[in-house]
């Protein structure tokens, strides 16, 4: 990642580009449209982000085909696989070749190549904040790490819409019943599944551990309609639960099969006593299912999550020196 930084400094420096409060953005204004450059993630491997923005929104087709018939799409500099156009915003994730890392270079041809499409389809946005059009908004700016113009009062506007939609969210009704009757439900069938695996097999699987997990969390937040830490909750209590009831299925089984070939009856209910320590001397697989249903959990406990609801603002702007132009 310290790479990626450097380069996307590099790019930033060379575009005439401001570096934001963190080392990873450089965002201005070139040609009269916002631009940026960031440190980004593709594909689970670093990229640098590169992003115009034309604001209209109504342009978004035009600017698709300005940059899809640009020579830097025939040469295949850049891939239409990699673009994201839409919303007022041309984005271009870089991605690393392989064994090698991306070069500054490449960035800084990207941007321009991008914005020169851009302008043959749109033209360049006013000097306004975006949302009402009002002039006091007019220095470019990061609104939740994205290059953008907006004034005071509609970013006091936004702060407000969202901390009303956090609130909404907390009031929903969390009908806790329907989330532990899913859970258990879904728990059930996982722990079935889990058990019938393991006996066709003779193996235990981490991926079958992980998606018992990951689908109660799935089944539980759908069921409710809303996600938060209730249901967070239940969902790894009930991952725990199923990984556990999975394996005590399992040594049922083996337990039935020994038996019956000695020609033996077993009684369950003294089976059943036996399973917390027949868990507990078969603590590898235990523990091997259980590391594997927490890992589910996890997914799925984040998957039920509140939605993350924020309005970041950055500037370069020192407060000691609204007026200092930037350091070249
Ligand atoms: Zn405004």
């Amino acid at each position: 990642m310290a790479r990626i930084m450097a380069v996307v400094g590099e790019a930033g420096r060379r575009l005439g580009l401001r570096t934001a409060q963190r080392p990873d953005i450089a965002y201005g204004v070139k040609d009269g449209y916002l631009v940026q450059v960031a440190a980004g993630n593709a594909d689970g491997s670093a990229c640098a982000v590169e992003i115009v923005r034309y604001v209209d929104a109504t342009r978004d087709a035009a600017v698709r085909s300005a940059v899809l018939a640009s020579d830097a799409v025939a040469r295949g500099t850049i891939k239409p696989g990699h673009l994201q156009i839409g919303d007022g915003l041309a984005i271009h994730r870089r991605r690393r070749r392989l064994f090698r890392s991306v070069e500054a270079d490449r960035v800084v041809n990207d941007v321009e190549a991008l914005l020169a499409s851009v302008k043959r389809a749109c033209p360049s946005p006013p000097v306004a904040c975006r949302l009402c059009g009002s002039t006091s908004g007019n220095e470019p700016m990061l609104l939740n790490d994205v290059v953008d113009r907006v004034c005071p009062s509609c970013i006091e506007r936004l702060r407000h819409d969202v901390r009303r939609a956090s609130q909404q969210y907390d009031d929903l009704p969390l009908n806790l019943p329907l989330a532990v009757m899913t859970a258990a439900v879904v728990a059930g069938v996982a722990a079935l599944a889990w058990a019938g695996i393991a006996v066709a097999t003779n193996r235990m699987f981490w991926g079958v551990a992980i998606a018992s997990g990951a689908l109660i969390g799935y089944c539980t937040t759908r069921a409710v309609g809303r996600g938060g830490v209730g249901v967070q909750c239940v969902t790894g209590l009930f991952t725990v639960i199923s990984v556990v009831l999975g394996q005590a299925l399992f040594l049922a089984w083996q337990v039935h099969k020994h038996a019956q070939t000695r020609g033996l009856k077993v009684d369950w209910k003294v089976f059943a006593g036996y399973v917390p320590s027949l868990l507990w001397v078969d603590s590898g697989s235990t523990l091997f299912a259980l590391g594997g249903g927490l890992l589910g959990a996890y997914y799925a406990v984040r998957k039920a999550a509140k939605p993350k609801l924020e309005v970041k603002v950055e500037t370069t702007e020192s407060p000691r020196l609204p007026t200092s132009p930037s350091r070249s």
